[in-house]
C-alpha cells in the first residue's frame, strides 16, 4: 500500500507532458473568432488554448497552460540560479498597506477595489511592493540579513478599461515579480545588473528575439529601468534602435542631443494677419515657410492643469517626456474648448508672448531664431520671434518625439523604429518604498537606514502570446521549442491498420521512455484535417505514420518552421527527433 508521499511522489514524476488527443480538450475552430484583433488572440482561441470567461479573463485550456508552464519553468530556472528564492504572497491586499505609500488614491481606476465582509477595504494585488515591503521590514534587522532577493509567479489583477488582444493585455495575468533589498546603493545596483542578466538569458532560453531597452518608470516610480521587448510588426510600443552602437530606447523617452544654437541676427518682431490660418500647413502655405520655421503652442493638462509646450511645426510631444518634467500622473492634450478657457484664445492663434499659462519650450525651439508662432489674437500670427527677447518660459527641457531622421544620442549614427511587445520590466527603485514604510535596517555602523529596493517583473502568459506574434504564419503558430506545449506531435493516419497503429503506439513509448514531449492524435478523423490541426498547435516536429509505412517502410519528419522534411526507418525517427530537439533547446 502506497503512502501519500509515494503518490505525491509518482504524480509528479508522471507530469511529463504527455497527451492522447482523442482523450484531450483541445477545442480547434475552422473560423477565426470576431472578437480577436491581433494574431496571437486569433491563434490562441482558434488553437483551442484559451477561452474567455469574462472581458479580460481566459482559462488556460490544457495546451496552453503547458505553454505557460515552459516559460515559468525557464524563469524559475534563472531566478534560482540568479540567487533569487521563491516565495507567494496573497492576491488579495489590504487597503491601509497601500494607504502607507500613498498609493491607494494614485494608482487609479486598474486597482480593484472593494470591502470585505467586516468593512475592511481592500484590493486585488496589480503588484506586491507594499506586501513585500511589509514582510521586509518585519524581518529583516540586520545588514547581516541583507541582501535578499524574493520573487514569486502568480496570477495578478488588473482593471483595463478596455482588455483586448486576448493574453497581451488581459486584467487577468500570470507574472513573476521579484524585489530586492540591499545596505546602499552600489548594492542594489549589483543586484540590478544580477536580475538584468538573468532577464538576458530567459528570453533567450525561450528563443525570441528581444531588445532590452532604456525605459520609463511609470507609475512605480523610482529612478533606473530597463524594459525587455520582444520584436513583432504587432508591438504595441516603439523602440528606438541605433544602427551602429547598442544604444535601445523605448521612444517614450529615447532622449534627443541638443542641436546648435542658430545664430542669426534677431529681426523685428512683426504681426501678420493670418485670416482662418489655424493649422501648420496652412499658415506655412500662406506665409511661404516651411514648418520647420514655425513653432506650434501645444496646451496640455496635467492633471488637471494647463501647461503650454513650445515645438517645432513639424514635431510632436512626447506626452510621458513631460508628464516626467513635470511629476505628473496624467498627462492629456487640452481640447479647444479647455485651450480657450485656460488662454482666453482660439486654437490655432495661441503663442508664447504674454502668455497666460505655464510655459514648456522644447530644447529645439531653444536653438531657434526669428520663428513664426501664434499672437494670441484670432487671425493673427507673429514673425521674427525670439525666446529670450519676446518671452520667457518656466523651463527649457527635451520634450519632443525622437523621430529616425534623428541621430542616435549615444554615437550620432542614423536610428531605425521597431514595434515590440514589452514582456519584461526591471526597476532600480532606490528608497522610495522603504521610507515611505518604514523599512529599515540597522547597518554595520549601528545607523538605522531605509534599504535599498528594486523591482523586477516578467509578464508569463503575455510572453507565450508574444511568443506567437513573432513566430506564426498563416496556417497557425510556430512555436520555439523552448516553449512549445509540446515538442513533437505525432500522427497515426491509419486507425484501422493494424501495422500502421502498431508502428505509432510503439513510436509513441519510444519516444516517451526517452523523454520526449509528445501529443499522439490518434483521433478517427481525415488526414487533411490531423495535418490542419497539426499545422495550427505550432507544434516544432511532425511525426506522419501512414501509407507509406505500408508501401515503402518509411515514416516522415516534418519541421513545422520551414517545412523541412524527412523520410526516416521507424527505427531512425528517436534519435533523430533527439537530434533536432537538443539543437533547438538553448541549454541551462
Ligand atoms: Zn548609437
Amino acid at each position: 500500500m502506497k503512502n501519500r508521499f509515494d503518490s505525491f511522489h509518482s504524480y509528479t514524476n508522471s507530469y511529463k507532458i504527455k497527451m492522447r488527443y482523442s482523450q484531450s480538450l483541445i477545442p480547434t475552430l475552422k473560423e477565426t473568432p470576431a472578437e480577436a484583433e491581433v494574431v496571437s488572440h486569433r491563434l490562441l482561441l482558434r488553437a483551442g488554448f484559451i477561452r474567455k470567461l469574462s472581458a479580460g479573463v481566459y482559462s488556460y485550456l490544457p495546451l496552453g497552460l503547458a505553454a505557460v508552464r515552459k516559460v515559468e519553468q525557464i524563469v524559475r530556472e534563472e531566478m534560482n540560479r540568479a540567487g533569487a528564492q521563491e516565495l507567494l504572497m496573497p492576491m488579495v491586499q489590504p487597503a491601509d498597506l497601500w494607504r502607507e505609500t500613498g498609493r491607494y488614491e494614485k494608482y487609479g481606476p486598474e486597482l480593484l477595489r472593494f470591502r470585505d465582509r467586516h468593512d475592511r477595504e481592500s484590493c486585488l494585488g496589480p503588484t506586491h511592493e507594499e506586501v513585500i515591503t511589509d514582510l521586509a521590514r518585519r524581518e529583516i534587522r540586520s545588514y547581516r540579513d541583507l541582501p535578499k532577493n524574493l520573487y514569486q509567479i502568480q496570477t495578478k489583477f488588473r482593471d483595463e478599461i478596455r482588455p483586448r488582444f486576448g493574453l497581451m493585455r488581459g486584467r487577468e495575468f500570470i507574472m513573476k515579480d521579484a524585489y530586492s533589498f540591499d545596505v546602499d546603493d552600489t548594492q542594489a545596483g549589483v543586484a540590478y545588473q544580477r536580475m538584468y542578466e538573468a532577464y538576458q538569458r530567459i528570453f533567450s532560453r525561450c528563443g525570441l528575439e528581444f531588445r532590452a531597452v532604456d525605459a520609463d518608470t511609470g507609475t512605480i516610480g523610482g529612478n533606473f529601468s530597463h524594459e525587455f521587448m520582444v520584436l513583432a510588426d504587432t508591438g504595441e510600443d516603439t523602440l528606438v534602435i541605433c544602427s551602429s552602437c547598442d544604444y535601445a530606447s523605448n521612444i517614450e523617452k529615447a532622449a534627443i542631443a541638443a542641436s546648435d544654437a542658430d545664430e542669426s541676427p534677431l529681426l523685428e518682431l512683426e504681426k501678420v494677419e493670418t485670416p482662418g490660418k489655424r493649422k501648420v500647413a496652412a499658415v506655412c502655405d500662406f506665409m511661404e515657410i516651411k514648418p520647420s520655421e514655425l513653432v506650434k503652442t501645444l496646451v496640455f493638462l496635467a492633471d488637471g492643469n494647463p501647461v503650454a509646450v513650445l515645438v517645432r511645426g513639424d514635431r510632436e510631444v512626447q506626452a510621458v517626456k513631460l508628464k516626467n518634467l513635470l511629476g505628473a500622473v496624467e498627462v492629456e492634450m487640452a481640447d479647444d474648448k479647455q485651450v480657450y478657457e485656460a488662454t482666453g484664445v482660439p486654437t490655432g492663434y495661441l503663442g508664447p508672448v504674454n502668455i497666460k499659462i505655464k510655459l514648456l519650450v522644447d530644447q529645439e525651439v531653444a536653438g531657434m531664431k526669428n520663428f513664426v508662432i501664434g499672437a494670441n489674437e484670432k487671425n493673427y500670427h507673429l514673425k521674427n520671434v525670439n525666446m529670450g527677447r519676446d518671452f520667457e518660459p518656466s523651463a527649457v527641457a527635451d520634450l519632443r518625439q525622437i523621430t529616425r531622421d534623428d541621430p542616435c544620442p549615444i554615437c550620432g549614427a542614423g536610428l531605425g523604429l521597431k514595434e515590440g511587445i514589452e514582456v519584461g520590466h526591471i526597476f532600480k527603485l532606490g528608497t522610495g518604498y522603504s521610507q515611505a514604510m518604514e523599512a529599515f535596517f540597522q547597518d554595520s555602523d549601528g545607523q538605522e537606514k531605509p534599504m535599498v529596493m528594486g523591482c523586477y517583473g516578467i509578464g508569463v502568459s503575455r510572453i507565450v502570446a508574444a511568443a506567437i506574434e513573432q513566430n506564426h504564419d498563416d496556417n497557425g503558430m510556430i512555436f520555439p521549442m523552448p516553449l512549445a506545449p509540446m515538442q513533437v506531435i505525432l500522427l497515426n493516419l491509419g486507425i484501422s491498420d493494424e501495422h500502421i497503429t502498431a508502428t505509432a503506439e510503439s513510436l509513441y513509448q519510444e519516444l516517451l521512455n526517452k523523454g520526449v514531449e509528445i501529443l499522439l492524435d490518434d483521433r478517427d478523423e481525415r488526414p487533411g484535417s490531423k495535418f490542419k490541426d497539426a499545422d495550427l498547435l505550432g507544434i516544432p516536429l511532425r511525426i506522419t505514420v501512414g501509407k507509406r509505412l505500408t508501401k515503402d517502410g518509411v515514416v516522415e519528419l516534418r519541421q513545422r518552421r520551414d517545412g523541412t522534411t524527412e523520410e526516416l526507418t521507424p527505427e531512425q525517427v528517436s534519435a533523430r527527433v533527439l537530434d533536432l530537439i537538443a539543437a533547438k533547446m538553448i541549454s541551462e
